[in-house]
Order: structure tokens, then C-alpha cells, then sequence
């Protein structure tokens, strides 16, 4: 409710009077604690980049965290919503609240990049196999940024009011973490934002510029398991059977029409099979094949439809192969573990655009494209509060590198890659000065 007046009362054309002329003086005053403390901030992301831990293991990097925000002031609870995540609430004044989010997560990955700081950690996951780990997703310098944030804006803290949340929040790879704490009763526990803001870095835009998007921004993301049966035999002797192969094949190709048969082509959504595993030999028809999918989409109609088209059309294909009603497809959607879409709030993309185009100059801010990845940031619009929120994109790689793939079309290593590179800087005072900025603004006095 509160953000609906202050954006009524931010008119466009006050919002852009404030864009074309920020004010100098904080501007520098931001510049100059971001820059006293860059070598800090390097120290903490190279750390934080040596020792990754994995989803809903991040013991020592939430400790580390909370280890640098009490000293700041902040009221800090550790371990929220049973798993380690950390909420450090900082009120200072009337006025809204904000949350800031980073999430705490690295990747069972080997680093391969031969950085003198690369991850040489290995810990057991949760299944209690020994991994190599790493931070290929680049939490840490979410986390840097999160830091660096909450420093410079405990520093100016004359020149804001209202109240500041940071959640750390652990297992986004896994799309639990958010789902945990806003169950532990993140909005009840603690002060109700007013905005959500958050931060990802991007492995295609180059440091020292940023990029957002209004609307969807990324997917909704389903994982199916599906059990394809049949009745097993000699290869010699396929009519004694009921071939799941030949089943899951046809399945397989079938599923390719939900998307360019079914769905609107102005709706985006994707069916893949990722993986596929049924028989031991040769000669041996078995008794079932095994598929994975992933599907992904923006609307709540679509990615209802797809679901329900991977049920129906898994039924019929079984039914035109002959298959006995018991033994029809297992198609199995945890819905429990689903991710929903990022959808970024318009008027606040548009209010945090205008603010970062006056900070860093309307080059340095690309309207980026949307993508059918996963993150759980979504979800914290996604509660009867209905908080808007905008996710950051944050370049992280060489600017030499980015423009060097540009002219030549080569790939750059992508997020999740063992070579994943991001530079520091720019990169470390961008996402810091960008946060910090963003808070000024939607905070301000
Ligand atoms: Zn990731
Ligand atoms: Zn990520």
C-alpha cells in the first residue's frame, strides 16, 4: 500500500528530475566508502570464492556473514527457517522497509578457471558423496555486494530512513531456500517489506554495467519423473511384449507438440527431456525406461497446461501402445519443489532503472532479455503480500573478454561452468554501488 503512494506521489516526471540531477555530494560520499572499502570487500569475495558450500550446507558462510553485520549494528537472527539462513534487520528511522537478498549457495562443481583463488573445497552433499565445490554461480559476489551494501549505507546512514532487511538465503540452487524462510514466517517474524530487491550476477554482461528487465524475467521451473512401464521379453520375440523403449520414444516425440502444437506461440515455454535410461543388453526388452524433464514457462496458465499435457499425452501414447490400464505411465511432478517465475514489479524496475541510469550513466543499464533459467527470488512477491520486487543483473565478466565474444561470436563460459570467471572489479563496487544506490532512493528521506 505504502508503495503505491510513494510511486503515485514519484511522478515519471519527478522521478527523472531526480535521475538527471542526483545529488553530487552523496554520490561521491558513496564512491569514496565503496572505494575505502574495496580492499576489504576483495579479501571477503576472495574467501568467500575459496571455501563454496553447498545447498543447505552453508554453516560457515552464513556464520562469516553474520560475523561481519553485528559489528554494523544490525539485529541479526542465524539459522532462520531451519536450515542457515540469516536475516539482519537494521531500523533506522520512519519510513519503508526494504529487503535486500543474497543467497548463499555454491554449486557441486570442480573449478577450472586457474585462479589463484579458485575453490580447491570438496565436502559430502547431502547424500553423503564427496564433492568438489564451487561458487559457479556467483554467490559470492552477490554476497560481497550485500556487505559492501550494508557498510556503506551504515556509514550514510543520515541520509536515509526506514528500516533495512537482509536475508541470506540459503539453497537457491535447489529452489528451497526462499520457500523455507517465507514458511518460518520471514514477513511475520520480522519487518514486512515494502520492496525486495536483489542482485545476479550475469555471464554475459560485462562489468561495470548492470541490466534489468520488466516482467517476466525467469521461468517457472517444473522437474517430472516419468516411469514409462511395459512387459519385458527376449529381443527376439518383441510381439510377446509391451516395448517401453519403442513407448518412451514415442512419448519423447510426442512431448515436442506441447510446446509447437498446443501453446500459444506468443507464450514461452520449454519441454526438455534431459535424461533417458531403460535396458541392460542387446537382446533384452525391459520392463520399464526412465525419463527426466524439465519445463519451464512464465504464466501460471501455461505451466499449469504443459503439466497437465506431459499426463495426458504419457496416458495415450500408452494406450494406442496396448498397455494394460495398471500399467500406464508414472508421471511424477513434486509441485512442492516447483520454482516459480521472477516476475520483476514494472513500476520499480522502472523506478531502480531510472535511479541506476543516473548513478552509472544510461549506457552502463541494458534492458536485458528475459530468460527461461530458474530462481526462487520470485517467491517473495509471491505471497499474499504481494511485495514488488525487481532482481538486478550484475556484469561480471572482463569487458575485454565480453567485447572480444561479441565481435567473434565465441561463447563465454556460462554460469554453472567449471570455467565461470567473473572479474572482481568492476564487477565488486558496481553490485555494491548499485544496491546502495537503489536503497537511497527507495529510502530516502
Ligand atoms: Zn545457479
Ligand atoms: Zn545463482
Amino acid at each position: 500500500m505504502r508503495l503505491a503512494l510513494r510511486l503515485v506521489a514519484c511522478s515519471v516526471a519527478a522521478c527523472s528530475a531526480f535521475a538527471a540531477a542526483p545529488e553530487a555530494a552523496l554520490r561521491s560520499a558513496v564512491a569514496a566508502k565503496v572505494s575505502a572499502d574495496y580492499p576489504a570487500l576483495e579479501a571477503l569475495y576472495k574467501h568467500l570464492h575459496a571455501h563454496p558450500e553447498l545447498s543447505l550446507l552453508e554453516e560457515k558462510t552464513a556464520a562469516r556473514l553474520a560475523a561481519e553485520l553485528r559489528p554494523l549494528g544490525f539485529a541479526v537472527t542465524e539459522k532462520f527457517g531451519g536450515g542457515h539462513g540469516l536475516v539482519a534487520v537494521l531500523k533506522n528511522g520512519p519510513g519503508p522497509v526494504l529487503l535486500l537478498r543474497t543467497d548463499l549457495d555454491g554449486l557441486p562443481v570442480a573449478e577450472e578457471t586457474g585462479l589463484p583463488y579458485a575453490s580447491k573445497s570438496r565436502m559430502r552433499d547431502l547424500a553423503g558423496r564427496e564433492v568438489a565445490t564451487m561458487h559457479a554461480c556467483g554467490h559470492d559476489i552477490h554476497m560481497t555486494c550485500w556487505i559492501g551494501a550494508a557498510r556503506a549505507l551504515v556509514a550514510l546512514k543520515d541520509r536515509w530512513s526506514g528500516t533495512l532487511v537482509l536475508v541470506g538465503q540459503p539453497a537457491e540452487e535447489t529452489g528451497v531456500g526462499a520457500r523455507v524462510m517465507l514458511a518460518a514466517g520471514l514477513y511475520r517474524e520480522f519487518p514486512k517489506p515494502d520492496f525486495a530487491l536483489a542482485l545476479h550476477d550475469s555471464a554475459t554482461l560485462p562489468a561495470g554495467t548492470v541490466g534489468l528487465i520488466e516482467g517476466f524475467a525467469m521461468a517457472n521451473v517444473d522437474s517430472v519423473d516419468i516411469t514409462v512401464r511395459g512387459i519385458g521379453g527376449h529381443g527376439a520375440y518383441p510381439h510377446t511384449t509391451k516395448d517401453p523403449i519403442v513407448l518412451a520414444a514415442r512419448i519423447v516425440t510426442a512431448l515436442q507438440t506441447i510446446v509447437s502444437r498446443e501453446t500459444r506461440p506468443v507464450d514461452a515455454a520449454v519441454v526438455t527431456v534431459g535424461s533417458i535410461h531403460g535396458g541392460t543388453k542387446h537382446n533384452i526388452i525391459p520392463d520399464e525406461v526412465k525419463l527426466q524433464l524439465t519445463l519451464r514457462s512464465y504464466s501460471d496458465a501455461v505451466r499449469r497446461h504443459t503439466i497437465d499435457a506431459v499426463k495426458r499425452i504419457c496416458r495415450g501414447e500408452a494406450i494406442a501402445a496396448g498397455l494394460p490400464d495398471h500399467l500406464m505411465p508414472l508421471v511424477a511432478v513434486d509441485e512442492t519443489q516447483s520454482t516459480p517465475a521472477t516476475f520483476n514489479d514494472p513500476a520499480l524496475t522502472r523506478r531502480v532503472r531510472g535511479v541506476l541510469s543516473a548513478w552509472f550513466g544510461a549506457d552502463a543499464v541494458a534492458t536485458i532479455e528475459p530468460e527461461m533459467g530458474g530462481e526462487d527470488f520470485g517467491r517473495y512477491s509471491r505471497t499474499v503480500e504481494k511485495i514488488p520486487a525487481v532482481l538486478v543483473r550484475l556484469g561480471a565478466v572482463d569487458p575485454k573478454l565480453a567485447a572480444e565474444s561479441a565481435r567473434t561470436g565465441a561463447p563465454l563460459p556460462s554460469l554453472h561452468s567449471s570455467k565461470f570467471a567473473p572479474v572482481p572489479e568492476p564487477t565488486l563496487t558496481t553490485g555494491t554501488t548499485a544496491l546502495v544506490a537503489a536503497a537511497l532512493d527507495l529510502l530516502a528521506r
